[in-house]
């Protein structure tokens, strides 16, 4: 880790120095080892279920190491940071001279609070996910202050999104930073991340947070994020598998008309071409994201070409032959990408308790983001709200 203008060197023992001020008038100690951040193997509350081991890769992984860091400790109590309650944790070198001996520790995770106590700079670049994972653990146990916190790595995650794309388009990135979004709230990136991982994780398997490594929360765990997210994306799969076979069911239903058999037939076909199975398990072994990819493929000259031509019938309110499939497909594609905005943090957490007349019917809204910071509609307003709803006003628009 470099800390811009700051000087940086390795002391006869072989230990980095970082020098906060260049009037420093205390020395931290920290010696890093890497059992420090042994993955996690655990297996949670359901929130944070891990089911199993995950292995995190990282480029600069956790190897044993010792870090000095200058400090003068006038940023230290203007920051808050409380030494007497350092000194009982031992954080004084038993010599007690200006050394403070911090023991095992993160040195990126600490360096990145002492830099930004003495509002110096830490480079973004070297900080990767772990890292962020490691200062939260350090804000937990040391009790600093999250919100002198939030605008540095806002900016990490700004810096993620737009010269590391990729990066973003992966779900265990997401699935890991889900909790940091959470914690420094962050509510634009933890709007895209929940988007991403209700549209993106394959619906074999339950949308999951993960650690990089073993970090008890206790109460800093978020709680019904995950069920929330589980819960919009089984609503989005019922939705977009109605909606590509509503037309379907609805002449089936009105119409017996003539034409419905070719032209249901042909329309199966084509939907069964681009890879949805009308009635196999395309809705339960691909993300959403897959299939409304596939939706795109749609061929609405191939459904003409083999559909009947119009019977002239005076079929009401339709029947097969005068059904436009492609801007059914077209619809219904543009529908369930816009059909949630990812969770609101605003909303998450202001759940209006359940006696509140927020929740009263014949309160009409045109808006569902007026007290956010992000933008969003209903279903991200109705999905953000967490814990019992004895006043269950959502009705879906569609069905
Ligand atoms: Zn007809
Ligand atoms: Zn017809
Ligand atoms: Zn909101």
């Amino acid at each position: 880790m470099e800390i811009s203008s700051v000087t940086k060197s390795k002391n006869p023992r072989n230990s980095t120095v970082f020098t906060l001020s260049t009037s420093s008038d205390l020395k931290i100690l920290v010696t890093e080892c890497s059992e420090l951040l042994s993955y996690d193997e655990s297996s949670d509350a359901e929130d944070v279920s891990e089911g199993g081991y995950i292995e995190f890769e990282s480029p600069d992984a956790p190897i044993a190491d010792q870090a000095i860091f200058y400090v003068k400790e006038s940023a230290l109590d203007e920051n808050n940071v409380r030494l007497e309650h350092v000194k009982d944790l031992a954080w004084r070198d038993k010599g007690g001279n200006d050394t403070i001996n911090l023991g095992e520790e993160s040195i990126k995770g600490i360096g990145v609070w002492l830099a930004t106590f003495h509002d110096q700079v830490t480079p973004l670049s070297t900080m990767f996910m772990d890292d962020i994972w490691s200062a939260i653990k350090v804000c937990a146990e040391r009790g600093f202050d999250r919100k002198k916190l939030q605008p540095w790595f806002k900016q990490w995650v700004d810096r993620i999104r737009n010269e590391q794309s990729k990066t973003w388009n992966d779900v265990m990135f997401n699935r890991q930073l889900l909790f940091p979004c959470h914690f420094f709230d962050d509510a634009v990136g933890f709007q895209q991340l929940t988007k991403f991982l209700v549209y993106n994780t394959n619906m074999f398997s339950p949308i999951k947070e993960s650690k990089p490594f073993k970090f008890d929360r206790g109460d800093l765990s978020p709680k019904f994020v995950i069920k929330q997210l589980n819960a919009v994306r089984e609503d989005l799969r019922t939705v977009l598998q109605r909606r590509i076979f509503a037309e379907v069911h609805g002449i089936l239903e009105q119409s017996a008309c003539r034409c419905n058999d070719t032209a249901i037939c042909t329309y199966l076909k084509e939907i069964d071409r681009i890879g949805i199975k009308p009635w196999g398990a395309t809705f339960y072994n691909s993300s959403i994201k897959d299939i409304t990819d596939r939706l795109e493929l749609f061929d609405p000259a191939l459904v003409r070409k083999l559909n009947v031509k119009p019977c002239h019938c005076k079929c009401s309110p339709h029947c097969g032959c005068s059904i436009v499939w492609d801007e059914v497909v077209k619809k219904a594609h543009k529908d369930i990408l816009g059909y949630f905005d990812g969770l609101c943090l605003d909303c998450t957490k202001h759940t209006p308790n359940e006696d509140s007349n927020y929740w009263k019917p014949e309160i009409q809204r045109n808006r569902y983001d007026q007290n956010c910071r992000i933008n969003h509609g209903e279903k991200t307003w109705y999905f953000s709200f967490m814990g019992q709803r004895k006043h269950h006003r959502f009705e879906r628009d569609w069905f």
